[in-house]
């Protein structure tokens, strides 16, 4: 016989379950038992339950669905604050010499700086979209992973590669890329040894080549294949720049979705990165395809890229969920306060008060983002038999106490703080510090090693 779960009970606090229904209560609980969801509703938490380790009084508190980071590159934690003032095309040709000097070390340190900034601001689920490998600088993948483990935090890791050097028209320099055939083996490895399909899997792999500009079409081809394959989804980025754009007509005589879709690249089992420069004949093949998109509003407004039509996508029933995107277009690297830049950027972008409502930021940035992740399932929302993530976020200071609507405070207020989050009902954050890291020393180490990797590149003395 199995020892009965251990539960954990909040209660007296306002909830938002982001439920079908967008079901919310002012005053409610939750009950987690082990690492699921038990129980949610109005009111205190049902009298006699056995077993009961903590009780949390959330009087003054808003409990959420843990956020749900969609698109990320960790690696980037150590290269913020380079090339600011460039659009994408020019950013990336002044990173990648830097970032083709990255080692296990380095991405180890910088997947710790990436974990823990996002986790102190609520998110439980992330994602790496890693593409950068340069030869015999150890298991970059694996330290990744491991960094996610010693946090607590659930990962998709996104196994990224660059086979189009600048001698194939491609824009990453030559010493930048692998092979295809070394990218396609080592994609097979990582999912062969890291992926997990099971039910409240902490660790999942996707097939992630670049970009249209990065990998070649045959990449692009045989990635989806191999994704198909082994069961996993494929991720990149597409349509992100009006450079982008005549990059693929230049070379493929179309357009970047048009050229997804001839290299098998739409489907329910795709998401892709910022989708900004879509036409509504690119929206309605996303729509039909279910392809997901991982919206990344302040790294779009950083690089100016453009605004992403999110309001139609939600339309037309595009799956749509939250990315910080990589660091060094993102330099703070949260994605609490991407919610409000989502509601603030599609509203410019729509000229129209109501094209994103509060409630819709925040959906996008937990349900949203678990169905572009493929776990809607098991996560995104508060409902019984879900996974246990999830956070109280504190609203009775001078930042948020006088804000009439509690979702509202949250998106549009300042950024909240956590008191407690929790991931398969562990506590990842408490009043504020994360409690399965130390973020002190993940500062100093992080700054250790991007002035480590400074001067390997030679950009300091
Ligand atoms: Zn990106």
């Amino acid at each position: 016989m199995t020892a009965p779960a251990e539960r954990i009970v909040i209660e007296n606090c306002a909830v938002a379950t982001v439920d079908a229904d967008g079901t919310e209560y002012p005053a409610g609980h939750v009950v987690v038992a082990g690492d699921r969801i038990e129980s949610v509703g109005p009111g205190p938490a049902p009298a006699g339950l056995d077993g009961v380790v903590r009780r949390v009084d959330g009087t003054g508190h808003l409990l959420t669905p843990g956020l749900v980071n969609t698109h990320h590159h960790f690696y980037q934690w150590i290269t913020r604050g380079l090339a600011t003032d460039h659009n994408l095309f020019d950013w990336l040709v002044a990173l990648y010499p830097t970032w083709a000097r990255i080692d296990e070390g380095m991405t180890h340190a910088a997947a710790q700086g990436s974990l823990a900034m996002m986790a102190r601001g609520g998110v439980t689920t992330a994602m790496d979209h890693h593409y950068v490998f340069p030869r015999g600088t150890g298991d970059l993948s694996g330290s990744i992973i491991r960094a996610a483990a010693g946090m607590g935090v659930r990962l998709t890791l996104a196994r990224g590669s660059m086979d189009r050097g600048e001698s194939d028209g491609g824009l990453p320099p030559d010493f930048a890329v692998e092979t295809l055939d070394d990218a396609l083996a080592a994609t097979e490895e990582t999912i062969d040894k890291h992926h997990d399909a099971s039910f409240g899997a902490m660790t999942q792999i996707a097939v992630a080549p670049c970009s249209p500009f990065s990998v070649s079409t045959e990449l692009l081809r045989q990635g989806a294949e191999l994704a198909r394959r082994k069961g996993v989804r494929l991720h990149t980025h597409g349509s992100e720049t009006v450079e982008e754009e005549q990059f693929c007509r230049e070379l493929f005589g179309m357009g970047p979705t048009d050229y997804f879709e001839s290299t098998g690249w739409l489907g329910e089992d795709v998401w892709m990165a910022h989708c900004v420069h879509m036409a509504d004949s690119d929206i309605a093949a996303f729509a039909r395809t279910r392809t997901g998109v991982a919206h990344c509003p302040s790294s779009n407004a950083r690089l100016a890229a453009g605004i992403a039509r999110v309001p139609d996508m939600l339309a037309a029933g595009v799956p749509v969920g939250l990315g910080v995107d990589g660091t060094a277009s993102n330099e703070s690297g949260e994605l609490h306060t991407e919610l409000r830049n989502a509601l603030l950027i599609n509203r410019l972008g729509a000229h129209r008060e109501a094209a994103l409502t509060a409630r819709q930021a925040l959906r996008l940035g937990t349900y949203g983002g678990a169905r572009v992740l493929g776990r809607a399932e098991e996560i995104g929302s508060l409902e019984a038999g879900k996974l246990a993530d999830l956070v109280l976020w504190r609203m009775d200071t001078l930042a948020h106490a006088s804000i009439a609507d509690p979702v509202a405070a949250l998106v549009l207020g300042a950024a909240a703080p956590v008191t407690l989050s929790l991931v398969n009902g562990r506590p990842v954050v408490e009043d504020g510090r994360l409690v399965t890291a130390d973020e002190d020393a993940i500062a100093r180490t992080t700054r250790d090693e991007a002035r480590r990797l400074a001067r390997i590149a030679g950009l300091s003395g």
